[in-house]
């Protein structure tokens, strides 16, 4: 039966999953306290990586948080302000970094993945959306041996997941992007992905194909969530508003509305940063490109080469700190030499992240009225479209693709 439904956030994750909700005959509302893709899914690298597994915590990466997590250039810190407030999601984030664990989140991270593109190429058909996405690899280049060589637990768990890449030497990265300087003799490579050429205008171009199929769109900060066993109310500084359901995709700000319900969901954020090259460097790659050894990606966009990176832990209300994307400019001159590096713009965005690199999708535990789908990580824009399928599934009461108990949002 078609109902009433809310999604809040017009970032990729609500827009996906107003268009997937709006196709099942429901009446469907977008709200977001600002315009459309105001959030992560502004400024991401664009890269939509079929089959992605790899999660964020593996074996090891305690290490690497100790090494790095105090320099405040390296490609993951922690604002010192920050820590105390962040500890208990890291020691989660620990936990969920031994082999077994990181080797169960993989394959439930595939089990998503692995749809990505097919998602993506049904929600995009016969709409405009298909001129904002194109048919890509995603390549990752190192100098050195011992670099490349320190990969191998991301690439087992790809072979255990049947995640299928190919191995690169000099001569293939060169054949793929023969802008790169010689300098990058490994490398490792998965076809069949695509990327985004402008993430922003793809997400304006999901609402406009919603408000042309009858939806509606609605700037409208969500201050609280209130259920009854029959309807939700949102209440916000612009008034109420009331549906037989609502769908929490606000990113990284859902967890106080989660909270609110009851629901005390372990999502942080980590905040990543790109910076954009002048128009004329975007003819340079053929696709994005991650440099593995110094961790940034650089991506040709519409509007120049964007270089995007970093995680930082400060929370959702510190001042963004440039200087981290703009310490990574030498480097990306070395990796491509033509490179125009006249910074055009910079910009700062919160990935919404779980200790096991898993987003929540799954009902409140107080209401059946309140569906979650937040805390995609680093894969919002590769996980978007599937997620709108599985967000229309769950409403209409079908089994979607996946087994959902890995995302539940009361498994920590
Ligand atoms: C530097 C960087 C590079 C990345 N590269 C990639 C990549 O190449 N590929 C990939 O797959 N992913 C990538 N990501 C991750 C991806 O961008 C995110 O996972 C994704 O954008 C999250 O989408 P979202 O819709 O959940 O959140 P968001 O895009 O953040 O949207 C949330 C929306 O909710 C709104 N909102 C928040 N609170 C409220 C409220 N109370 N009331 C109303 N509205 C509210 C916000 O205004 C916002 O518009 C990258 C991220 C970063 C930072």
């Amino acid at each position: 039966m078609a109902k009433k439904i809310i999604v809040v956030g017009a970032g990729v994750i609500g827009a996906a999953s107003a268009m997937a909700l709006q196709a099942d005959g429901h009446e469907v509302t977008l709200v977001d306290r600002a315009e459309p893709c105001a959030g992560a899914s502004f400024g991401n690298a664009g890269a939509i990586v079929n089959g992605s597994c790899v999660p964020t915590a593996m074996p090891g990466i305690i290490f690497d948080v100790m090494r790095m997590c105090f320099q405040p250039l390296s490609p993951l810190s922690i604002r010192p302000a920050y820590f105390y407030k962040i500890l208990p999601w890291l020691m989660r984030f620990v936990w969920q970094s031994r082999s077994a664990a990181a080797s169960k989140n993989a394959i439930h991270l595939r089990a998503l993945t692995q749809h990505a593109v097919e998602s993506w190429l049904q929600l995009i058909d016969k709409t405009t959306l298909t001129s904002f996405i194109e048919e890509a690899g995603w390549l990752k280049v190192y100098e050195r041996e011992a670099s490349f060589s320190a990969t191998h637990k991301a690439r087992k768990l790809m072979i255990d997941t049947g995640t299928k890449f190919d191995v690169l030497g000099r001569a293939e990265i060169h054949d793929l992007e023969p802008n790169l300087a010689p300098i990058f003799n490994y490398g490792y490579y998965q076809k069949d992905c695509l990327r985004i050429v402008n993430p922003q205008k793809l997400v304006q171009a999901m609402v406009d194909v919603l408000l042309a199929r009858g939806g509606a769109y609605k700037q409208f900060g969500v201050e609280s969530i209130q259920t009854t066993a029959s309807e939700v109310t949102l209440l916000g500084s612009a008034g109420t508003l009331t549906a037989d359901k609502v769908v929490v995709a606000a990113g990284a700000w859902s967890r106080s509305l989660a909270k609110q319900l009851g629901d005390n969901i372990p999502l942080d954020t980590e905040r990543g940063y790109h910076l954009v090259l002048p128009e004329s460097t975007r003819g340079l790659l053929n696709a994005p490109v991650v440099n593995g050894e110094s961790s940034f990606v650089l991506s040709p966009m519409e509007t120049g080469m964007r270089l995007s990176s970093q995680v930082e832990f400060a929370g959702l209300d510190a001042a963004p700190d440039y200087s981290r994307v703009r310490s990574l400019l030498p480097m990306a001159k070395r990796m491509l030499p033509m490179l125009d590096v006249e910074e055009q713009s910079v910009w700062m965005g919160f990935r919404p992240s779980l200790p096991d690199s898993l987003p929540v999708l799954g009902f409140s535990s107080t209401s059946k009225n309140v569906l979650y789908a937040f805390g995609h990580q680093h894969l919002g824009m590769t996980m978007g479209a599937v997620t709108g399928r599985i967000v229309s599934d769950m409403i209409a009461g079908r089994n979607p693709i996946v087994n959902m108990a890995p995302y539940r949002p009361d498994r920590f």
